[in-house]
């Protein structure tokens, strides 16, 4: 079982690494929830997550 890890400032989940490949901010363990977003300009969840790039994020994100 792999323990994924989420990205504290874009909330991307990771599967490995100990920086996010996509912004380089520090990830966490403590996040919750998943949500894949294909088309962030159609996706009202997107939004209000300020999602605007496709790819699989964390719900919420602990510090
Ligand atoms: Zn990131």
């Amino acid at each position: 079982m792999t323990t994924y890890r989420a990205c504290k400032s874009c909330k991307r989940i990771v599967e490995k690494g100990r920086k996010c490949p996509y912004c380089g901010g520090d990830l966490t363990t403590n996040w919750k929830g998943t949500i894949v977003v294909i088309s962030p300009e159609n996706s009202e969840v997107a939004k209000l997550l300020n999602i605007t790039t496709p790819g699989k994020y964390a719900l919420r994100v602990g510090k």
